[in-house]
């Protein structure tokens, strides 16, 4: 069986839910199907001179419940299809977490290690030419993803206002905290992925400080979801990057492993710990399995191996549709990307309330607002589960998600 497009995958769980719910045929096709994509050309001038192009797009989902919202991601891989299913995924996640935004997604397809700052700063501001007749405070508003943070994002905002002649910094969203970004924004995404992870042990009737956990992908969402389950008493067995994994049964220091990776680029030859494939992580004997790469992370080949009772997903589509089917008859409970991970947005939409109010919110007021959505969200996953007897909790997510987005949508007319 050839493997499954994260868009595929995408549509796969929205009709497991529309499965459940009465919605009109021609409705879900318009929720399942992206407004507009724009794919584009960028030219640069590189350090030495010459020209350089590289494609870039920004899939603007849905925008029944709010301005289009979603990252903007730097990779090689990076494709239309990859930005549609991330931007569709960008749409239920703001509507189970029900903040008042809709999906848009964007990237550029490079690998940011070849390039210099100045290169990759004339070509963030490029992007920000390009989009500005499609990005706006009240329009869509990008925010960081992998391999994009606070810089790229100021360099964005400066750009959009200085051809806009104006002060617009809601325009993105994670920028750096002196050029408007909001306290908590650089751990929200792991936050709410130790949160969900919370109240799905709790759900089981488990503590989460008695915890194993492996965590696959050390970047902003990984790392700091590492950090934090070992601050609430969990034990981190296991780290890795796209360069391999590393095991300490005894428990690994996740601030020192972040040193070693800043230092040395990577996670792998940390002293002490044993090296690993990532194969071997995902499918080591732990508690918690946190996937916080890339897409389609664990397929059905894989899913059968996976020894962890629960699932966080701090990536955005790290399970295949037909590795769910494998996890929940193993009784596996996969707390699902679209609200695990959705604290990245729900900050950004905490960061852009700031910047329309000008006003600044403290951290501990951040964190707990956040943890109440997060909450929120988790028990009416959990009701939508035993309301519908389902055993599937990324399929009630997709229900409650699908319900907000259908009924907005109904409401506008058409
Ligand atoms: P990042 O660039 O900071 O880190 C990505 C990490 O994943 C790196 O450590 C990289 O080495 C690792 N990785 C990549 N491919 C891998 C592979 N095949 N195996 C193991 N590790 C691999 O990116 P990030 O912001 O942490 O994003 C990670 C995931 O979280 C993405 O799916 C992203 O869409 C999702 N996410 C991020 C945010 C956010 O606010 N940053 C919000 C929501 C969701």
């Amino acid at each position: 069986m050839s493997p499954t497009t994260p868009y595929e995958n995408f549509r796969s769980q929205l009709r497991s839910a529309m499965a459940h719910i009465e919605i009109d045929d021609g409705l879900f096709d318009r929720l399942s199907h992206p407004e507009r994509v724009l794919e584009t050309n960028l030219t640069i001038e590189r350090d030495d001179g010459t020209l350089d192009q590289f494609k870039a797009y920004r899939s603007q989902f849905n925008g029944d419940r709010g301005p289009y919202k979603g990252g903007i991601r730097y990779h090689p891989d990076i494709d239309r299809d990859e930005v549609i299913a991330l931007s569709g995924w960008m749409t239920y996640k703001c509507a189970i977490v029900d903040i008042p935004f809709g999906g848009g997604k964007g990237g550029i397809e490079l690998d940011p290690a070849d390039y210099s700052t100045a290169e990759l700063e004339r070509l963030t501001r490029a992007f920000a030419t390009e989009l500005r007749p499609l990005v706006g405070e009240d329009r869509d508003v990008p925010a960081p993803d992998v391999n994009t943070g606070p810089r790229e994002m100021n360099w964005f905002k400066d750009t959009y206002e200085t051809l806009e002649n104006t002060t617009a910094p809601g325009v993105v969203t994670g920028k750096a905290i002196e050029s408007g970004g909001s306290a908590g924004r650089v751990a929200a995404t792991g936050r709410s992925t130790v949160l969900a992870a919370r109240e799905a042990f709790s759900h089981l009737g488990r503590s989460l400080a008695d915890a194993t956990v492996a965590v696959q992908g050390y970047g902003n969402a990984g790392w700091i979801a590492a950090r934090l389950l070992d601050e609430r008493g969990a034990t981190v067995v296991a780290v890795s990057d796209s360069d391999g994994a590393v095991v300490d049964r005894d428990g690994l220091d996740p601030v020192d492993v972040k040193r070693h990776k800043d230092e040395t680029g990577s996670v792998v030859n940390y002293p002490g710990a044993d090296t690993r494939t990532n194969e071997d992580l995902l499918t080591l004997d732990v508690d918690l399995l946190i996937p916080a790469g890339l897409e389609n992370a664990i397929d059905a080949d894989l899913a059968g191996d996976v020894a962890a009772d629960v699932v966080s997903e701090a990536a955005n589509g790290p399970t295949t549709p037909a590795a769910d089917d494998v996890l929940i008859e193993n009784d596996v409970f996969v707390v699902p990307d679209i609200l695990a991970n959705a604290g990245g947005v729900v900050v950004s939409y905490y960061e852009w309330v700031q910047n329309r109010q000008r006003v600044s919110w403290s951290e501990s007021r951040v964190n707990e607002a956040l943890e109440t959505h997060v909450v929120d969200a988790f028990d009416e996953l959990t009701a939508t589960m035993a309301e519908y007897d389902l055993d599937d909790p990324r399929t009630a997510a997709y229900i409650v998600a699908l319900e907000r987005v259908a009924t907005a949508a109904e409401q506008r007319g058409w």
